[in-house]
């Protein structure tokens, strides 16, 4: 059956980073919903017009646009090796529509691995990402305070789904503060299990 993988963790744990190198060593196909957002934003789509404002104060898009947009663009055709998503499920409902839309299939996801960083750690990261790139190149939400309401809609909204994969035994822990070489090495032996 294919595996589907979920990378999780909070804001600036650095998903986006271990999913590119992840899916170079795998074969697999990065799906983030977070690129996909700032996509339709840059061709200032309907959806792109919705979510701009949501996303540059750090609040998470509505579960119906997420799952509009996971509808839209996931080809599980094309993704024999798997999807590797990244920023999505970010909420118990989305979790849910994630696993309705793979049962369909006969797929599920198959493990769901979870890069530890600690909030402080995360808040100095961001400073330092802002401080290094040149303003036109700054994501709209590299922000500190953007950064303190994602991290509160990270505790609040999408925490609870590691409970959910938990209770299906699909959750590995993996440390986040690791080189960056460390960590995509853990997840490779974690995907290998
Ligand atoms: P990070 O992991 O650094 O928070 P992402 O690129 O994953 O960055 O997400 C950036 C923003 O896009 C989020 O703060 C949120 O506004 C929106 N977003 C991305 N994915 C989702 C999702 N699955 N559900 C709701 N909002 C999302």
């Amino acid at each position: 059956m294919t595996a589907h993988i979920v990378l999780f963790g909070p804001p600036a744990a650095g998903k986006g980073t271990q999913a590119k190198r992840v899916a170079a060593a795998t074969g697999m196909v990065p799906t983030s919903t977070g690129d996909m957002l700032r996509a339709a934003v840059a061709e200032n789509t309907p959806l792109g017009q919705k979510a701009a404002g949501i996303m540059r104060a750090g609040n998470l898009v509505d579960d119906a646009i997420i799952m509009g947009i996971i509808n839209d663009h996931l080809v599980l055709g094309d993704a024999p090796d798997g999807a590797l998503f990244d920023g999505f499920p970010r909420t118990v409902a989305q979790a849910e529509g994630l696993d309705s839309l793979l049962k369909e299939r006969g797929e599920e996801v198959s493990k769901v691995v979870n890069i530890v960083v600690p909030d402080e750690i995360l808040l100095s990261r961001v400073e330092s990402r802002i401080a290094e790139t040149p303003v036109a190149e700054r994501r709209s939400d590299d922000s500190s305070e953007a950064l303190e309401v994602r991290l509160v809609a990270y505790h609040e909204q999408t925490v609870p789904v590691m409970a959910y994969y938990r209770s299906q035994g699909k959750l590995v822990d993996v440390d986040g503060t690791a080189l960056i070489d460390t960590v995509t090495q853990s997840i490779l032996v974690h995907l290998s299990e």
